[in-house]
């Protein structure tokens, strides 16, 4: 694609008139002219990118990742890396593709990996389709819609100073965002927009989320034994009351909406009955540390809770806090600031040293369920915003 010129006044300038005012090219490109947001575009893309399966446990990342490559270098960046990121407890290759342009100030991220699309879908979940003022279709909320918001408002800007990541295992333990930050590509990024669906409002707070499994084992046998054989099953039992202590002691922890550490016993999983003494026991459960505090203290102190049994930390992700929304205010403005009810990458940037925000189309109420939907005004409104990013600093 050939480098644009903006004209003040109209869009769409593409071959150095202006086909709206004719008035031709007005100076050499000043990145602050942001043309208009073209919507048919806007949900092509999207339809495209529903279309892949990036569901987690079936879909294929990278196949996605490729396409979004190419979708990249239409636009010119300066540098365009693909990385493909093993993922461990057997789960295949994901992987990400990143765009820079200049000496990126600012980052835009978008994960393209869906939860599984599960029952109640009244449609193919990935053939998008339009209904009235939304479109529906797999992570059109949550949140291939954003990235084809990006592609959108690469159409009407020079991108400056910026990076695009479009980054794959989001929903399914956020492997590959640690790899992207460990490759140094990411260094000297200030400013970070993590795309998740906020409804159009800046998200600048979250809890971090600890996952923790803890198994027991014995001989088993009849439970006419059981005062003299171990009951791995009791063991587990034993274990959640005490954690369901620590919860009740951190009731009043923290500050609101944040209170509390939401602990969660998930699941006991045994091989025993009424009258057989199981052979083991695992225990599954969880907690959200709030903004602020250690995700890794948590752990010591869940861990020393355990007198014995063999834990595990499945995942352990720190919270998140914007470090200073001032710096987002050329591309949010007055945008309504908000707190956050899920975790989101954010978390590992910020960890990074990244000054971040959550931002972006679509809805929690929205997402993770069948027949999900954004609507297309919100499509349209974080593509004006993105645009306004990728344009790089107004300074
Ligand atoms: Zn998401």
């Amino acid at each position: 694609m050939e480098k644009h010129g903006w004209c003040a006044v109209g869009p769409k300038i593409r071959t150095g008139h202006c086909v709206d005012c004719a008035r031709g090219l007005v100076e050499p490109i000043r990145s602050r002219h942001i043309n208009a947001i073209d919507t048919s575009i806007l949900l092509d893309h999207l339809e495209s990118l529903v279309a892949f399966d990036t569901r987690n446990g079936s879909g294929d990342e990278m196949v996605c990742v490729r396409y979004l490559e190419e979708s990249l270098r239409v636009f010119n960046p300066d540098q365009l890396h693909v990385g493909q990121v093993a993922r461990s407890r057997g789960k295949s290759d994901s992987g990400y593709v990143l765009a820079i342009w200049g000496r990126p100030d600012t980052l835009l991220n978008v994960h393209i990996d869906t939860v599984p699309s599960g029952e109640g879908w009244t449609a193919d979940p990935l053939d998008l389709r339009k209904d009235g003022d939304k479109v529906v279709g797999l992570g059109t909320s949550d949140i291939k819609g954003a990235a084809a918001c990006i592609l959108a408002a690469l159409e009407t800007v020079t991108p400056q100073n910026v990076a695009v990541l479009f980054s794959g295992d989001e929903e399914h333990g956020s492997e590959v965002m640690p790899a992207v930050i460990a490759s140094g590509r990411l260094d000297g990024v200030k400013r970070a927009i993590i795309c998740e669906p906020t409804s159009c409002r800046v998200g600048r707070a979250h809890r971090g989320m600890l996952a923790i499994s803890a198994g027991f084992s014995g001989p088993g046998g009849h439970s006419s034994l059981a005062d003299v054989t171990p009951r791995p099953l009791l063991a587990a039992a034993r274990l959640a009351a005490k954690i369901g202590g620590y919860a009740d002691a951190h009731m009043e922890f923290g500050e609101a909406p944040f209170k509390g550490l939401c602990v969660n016993i998930g699941e006991i999983e045994s091989d025993g009955a009424y009258n057989v003494i199981p052979t083991m026991a695992k225990l599954w459960l969880s907690l959200r540390p709030p903004p602020g505090d250690n995700v890794r203290q948590r752990e010591a102190e869940i861990y020393a809770l355990a007198e014995m049994g063999a834990l595990d930390t499945i995942v352990a992700f720190e919270p998140f806090a914007t470090k200073d929304m001032s710096a987002f205010k050329d591309v949010f403005g007055d945008t309504e600031i908000v707190d956050l009810p899920y975790w989101t990458e954010a978390s590992m940037l910020s960890q990074a040293g990244v000054n971040a925000v959550v931002y972006g189309p679509g809805n929690l109420e929205q997402a993770h369920k069948p027949d999900e939907y954004v609507e297309i005004a919100q499509l349209e409104e974080a593509a004006r915003r993105y645009a306004v990013a990728l344009a790089g600093e107004s300074s």
